[in-house]
């Protein structure tokens, strides 16, 4: 259902000249956010109510210098109308003409923040009530190249007498179950998110060898293989660990996510990079056993913009200046809880 609202929005009058930025995301799963919908400016999750498919949609999400966790708009769309409810979002945001004054605050967000959720839904059902339904099927044509064919489930090619504990300890943290039976996701610990082409090119051999031959990136800053046999872990911790890529701890307290900050981006105050390598580093010098220590999540923007998530940590950072003796100096609000 992502591929025909993609397909429908993405030459829609409607969406050419948008106040701004608009940002939407899907999830297949009603139990577990794992697409963080609550800081998007649309957000379909996936329902099924009465034997009828459809979504709960969110709408005016967002973080950077005005943070707003989407409101619930509808508990239930049903496939045959979530396309007809976007449109009719696209058509309110569009017209906002207000939010064109000022582009730092030309988001749905701010639209919603001052009419409330009531009246932006009253909006939303006038220009509705105008746009008949929109049959999704005849977008949802999936070409060829997205057609994935897992690995078959072989014989490992290697079988220890006893596993090592880093491969105990990778799988606690890297390797979270399918729903498919025998098959597992395994998440790589990417420390800054840098990879270098030696390791792309390394990874390319080892998601043909062990995955789907594509790999996807997370939100956590980490890259995901699917469809992995399980029976064939063990080779791919080995493989991994050859190229610098079977480090464990994923979504822990150590796998620090930080946006480029300073070394690439001109809008970066601070080195959010180099705070996030210095604070891994000391994290696993210092290494906690506490479980719910473990849990905890820290992030860095290296600016109040938010890039590096600092509002969805446990820990989070955003660069900032201070008056310094001779000037302004970088320095970091930091953000608990
Ligand atoms: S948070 Fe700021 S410094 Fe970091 S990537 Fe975004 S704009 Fe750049």
């Amino acid at each position: 259902y992502m591929t025909p609202y993609v397909r429908y929005a993405v030459r829609h009058p409607l969406t050419q000249n948008f106040p701004r930025k608009f940002k939407t995301s899907f999830t297949g799963s009603p139990n577990k956010d794992n697409i963080m919908s609550a800081i998007h400016d649309l957000a379909f999750i996936a329902q099924i109510k009465d034997g009828k498919k459809g979504f709960k949609v969110l709408v005016g999400g967002g973080t950077s210098i005005m943070p707003r966790l989407a409101q619930t708009l509808y508990d239930f769309v049903s496939i045959d109308d979530y396309l007809s409810v976007s449109e009719a979002i696209w058509q309110v945001f569009d017209q906002a003409e207000t939010l064109r004054k000022n582009r730092m605050m030309a988001r749905i967000k701010v639209l919603i923040d001052r009419i409330g959720i009531e009246e932006f839904r009253n909006l939303v059902e006038n220009e509705w009530s105008n746009i008949g339904k929109i049959d999704p099927s005849p977008l949802m044509a999936t070409d060829n190249i997205y057609t994935e064919t897992p690995p078959l489930p072989t014989k490992p090619r290697r079988t220890p007498k006893k596993l090592p504990e880093a491969f105990s300890n990778w799988m606690a943290t890297n390797v979270e179950s399918q729903k498919q039976a025998g098959y597992k996701i395994v998440y790589l610990t990417v420390p800054q998110g840098d990879l270098t082409k030696d390791q792309f090119f390394q990874l390319a051999k080892v998601c043909r060898i062990y995955s789907t031959g594509s790999v996807r990136t997370t939100q956590e800053q980490s890259i995901a293989l699917r469809w992995v046999p399980e029976s064939l872990l063990f080779d791919l911790w080995k493989d991994l660990v050859d190229i610098d890529l079977g480090k464990p701890d994923a979504h822990t307290i150590s796998d620090v996510v930080s946006c480029p900050g300073t070394d690439s981006c001109k809008l970066g105050i601070t080195s959010s990079m180099g705070l996030g390598k210095a604070i891994r580093e000391n994290l696993i010098l210092n290494a906690t056993n506490d479980p719910q220590a473990k849990k905890l999540h820290v992030k860095i923007s290296g600016c109040p913009n938010g890039c590096g998530q600092h509002h969805l940590a446990n820990i989070g950072f955003h660069g900032a200046a201070v008056k310094g003796p001779k000037g302004q100096i970088p320095a970091y609000e930091v953000f608990l809880g």
